[in-house]
């Protein structure tokens, strides 16, 4: 009795000290088990090893990772002679087996269950050839994700120990998993950040807005790890600008489940998941997950930006939503800012347009060239087949003339002044007024050039019978030209009224002395040069002093504009005639002799003196003596001439006026 109790202790005794022995083992493995390593496969193999080590498990162990929602294994590590991780994979998925089995049933594998045998030894026997097994759900987050499990040749019951150990083991499996699935969650967060700075860092240089978008779907493409992105925009001038990665969706399955993601997202305002599982009930064919983000602007939805991921990969998260509409934003701001781009070119084009009709303005002589460069820059701003521009007359309110720019030519004038006068007609209209295309003509723009409240000039701008209409855009560009147009007629028909005032008498309306002088020099250095005869006629009104004196200043005034009116109906065209001073006269005649000019002279005289003049006090006889002279070999400059005149006309004023003396004759008479 006491043998046995002392056998039995002895025995208790040594059991203990060997349990004792191996726990502490187990122990120290389990407090050097490395579980950082450089893949989770690494270290589940480590947990294999040693679960094959220091449990009962002569055939070895194995460790399983399943994904229930996949209904597949993601992992399998095995110490398992001759059986190498693929090779558990691909018979678990052919043949399931034990490990099928377990996996299957991992709700049910507890280590109380295995210690009371549910499963069956047998059972494993026939599948393996193995006596027996322990085996251990590997549970994270209250989910079964794997199975660790051991196996021996013989058929035998493991101690609670074993079973505790096994679990053990199991509980650093799942925390390495968890940690390597935080690594990975980790390591994609930041290539979703990536993902954001590259997009953002690529936009910096990117010039138009479909290479902008295409960064961004490639971008996606490869941060995002989807096998096909598609940016699709529905509004606006760019409504069906579709940009993909890396290639079109031709996949009918992929382009139904685009559209459902589009219908789910057609209201939304950011970024959703359409999860394999609900593509697939929607669809009713297994297809992949998408993930996909409205474009929103300015209240609506004017695009998509969406994501497809295949069968065989995790589908979109949470996270990847968000990251889209980060995205989707990013694109917005680009579509945007290229709209602002294009605007900012329209507005520079406009300016550069009325630039360019400033340098017209600046550049051309005369308002005929100034206006047919004018009608050009127009032409090419809007755009228009044809520009016309009708001055119109500031007294009788008519079209003066017309200039055209573009292409012109084969254009009958008479055509186009048909036109303007047709316009002019109807009554121009205040503001600028689009015309659309009739049966003969295309459409047209009718721009009324306007200045301080006066209708200066018509623009039309024409453009072919198949050309669009102008557009509100272009209207209000022409309007813009307009102005800028009419400020240039204004000027140029200001600038050329001061010309004229500069040049002649405001009195009498023929060249003043400044002016007779400057055309005057020019014919005399020609005649000296080339020997040509050039008189010159000087004549003055006889006794104007009375004429004044008796019917005043006012009735004088009458008397000269007649005079020179009458003297400049007499001259030819060619003859330069004007106002020397008072009420004396000069007329240069190019191409005269003495003898030619003294007959000028002698018509001249008749001219005025023939017919009384009609003033407000009644007609008048009015004489004038007149001064002949030629140039001569002599004759340093016009002043020499117009001296030797003046000395003739002294000459006939002293004959008893109304007559006509040459110089030569002047002189010859004492
Ligand atoms: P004659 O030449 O025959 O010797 O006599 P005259 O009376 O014409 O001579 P004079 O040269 O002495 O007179 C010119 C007058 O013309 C003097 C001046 O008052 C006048 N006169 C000069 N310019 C104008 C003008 O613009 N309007 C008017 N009404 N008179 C002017
Ligand atoms: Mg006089
Ligand atoms: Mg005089």
């Amino acid at each position: 009795m006491e043998r046995a109790v002392i056998e039995q202790l002895g025995s208790r005794g040594r059991t203990g000290s060997q349990d004792f022995a191996r726990q502490y083992e187990r122990m120290a493995r389990l407090a050097e088990l490395d579980l950082h390593g450089d893949s989770l496969e690494e270290v589940l193999q480590r947990i294999a090893e040693v679960a094959a080590e220091l449990l009962p498990a002569d055939r070895g162990a194995s460790v399983l990772l399943w994904d229930a929602r996949r209904e597949a294994f993601t992992l399998a590590v095995s110490t398992i002679a001759g059986q190498d991780t693929r090779d558990v994979v691909a018979r678990v998925r052919s043949e399931g087996g034990a490990s099928r089995f377990v996996v299957e049933h991992l709700d049910q594998v507890a280590v109380h269950d295995i210690d009371h045998d549910p499963f069956g030894a047998n059972r494993l026997n026939e599948d393996f050839g193995v006596g027996a097994y322990a085996a251990t759900p590997i549970v994270l987050e209250g989910r079964p994700v794997g199975v660790l499990y051991a196996l021996e040749p013989e058929p035998r019951h493991w101690s609670r120990d074993d079973l505790a150990f096994l679990r053990t083991l199991a509980e650093r499996a799942a925390a390495a998993i968890e940690r390597a699935r935080l690594a990975q969650e980790a390591a994609y967060q930041r290539e979703r950040a990536e993902v954001l700075a590259f997009v953002a860092n690529s936009l910096i240089g990117v010039a138009s807005l479909e290479e902008t978008l295409q960064t961004i779907v490639d971008a996606i493409l490869a941060g995002m790890a989807a096998d096909a992105v598609e940016l699709r925009l529905l509004d606006g001038q760019r409504s069906g600008l579709v940009i993909v990665g890396p290639e079109p969706i031709r996949d009918p399955r992929q382009v139904e489940l685009l559209a459902a993601a589009r219908a789910r997202a057609m209201d939304a305002r950011f970024g959703l998941v359409l999860p394999g599982e609900e593509a697939a009930a929607e669809i009713g064919a297994p297809v992949g997950s998408a993930v996909i983000a409205p474009l929103w602007s300015r209240g609506k939805t004017i695009g998509f930006l969406a994501a497809l991921r295949g069968l065989d990969v995790e589908d979109f998260d949470g996270d990847d939503a968000a990251l889209m509409s980060a995205l989707a934003n990013q694109a917005v701001v680009s579509i945007e800012n290229a709209r602002l781009f294009e605007e900012t070119e329209e507005a520079l084009m406009e300016l550069s347009a009325v630039y360019e009709i400033v340098q017209a303005q600046n550049r051309e002589v005369g308002l005929e060239q100034m206006l047919k460069a004018i009608a050009e820059v127009v032409a090419s701003a809007l755009p228009a087949l044809r520009v016309s521009i009708g001055v119109l007359d500031d007294e009788d309110f008519e079209i003066r003339h017309v200039v055209t720019g573009g292409q012109s030519r084969g254009i009958d004038p008479s055509r186009l002044m048909e036109l303007l006068d047709g316009i002019v007609e109807g009554g121009i209209p205040p503001t600028t007024v689009p015309v659309p295309a009739t049966e003969d003509d295309g459409p047209r723009l009718v721009v009324p050039l306007v200045h301080r409240s006066r209708n200066v000039a018509l623009l039309v701008a024409e453009r072919e019978p198949e050309a669009p209409p102008f557009g509100a855009h272009e209207t209000e560009m022409a309007s813009v030209m307009g102005a800028q147009v009419a400020v240039a007629i204004a000027n140029s028909l200001l600038i050329e009224e001061t010309h004229r005032l500069a040049l002649t008498d405001a009195l009498t309306g023929i060249n003043n002395r400044r002016h007779l002088f400057e055309l005057g020099v020019r014919s005399f250095a020609a005649a000296k040069r080339y020997g040509r005869p050039l008189s010159a006629v000087m004549f003055d009104i006889d006794h104007f002093k009375q004429i004044n004196d008796t019917y005043g200043h006012a009735v004088g005034d009458e008397v000269l504009v007649e005079v020179a009116e009458r003297a400049r109906r007499t001259v030819r065209d060619v003859d330069v005639l004007g106002r020397y001073g008072g009420e004396e006269f000069v007329a240069l005649l190019p191409e005269t002799d003495l003898e030619r000019g003294t007959t000028a002279a002698e018509r001249l005289r008749r001219a005025i003196g023939d017919t009384p003049i009609e003033t407000s006090a009644g007609p008048l006889e009015v004489t004038v003596s007149a001064g002949v002279a030629q140039v001569a070999p002599d004759m340093d400059d016009l002043a020499d001439l117009i001296d030797c005149a003046d000395q003739a006309l002294y000459a006939a004023k002293h004959g008893g006026r109304n007559q006509v003396r040459a110089f030569a004759e002047a002189i010859a008479r004492p």
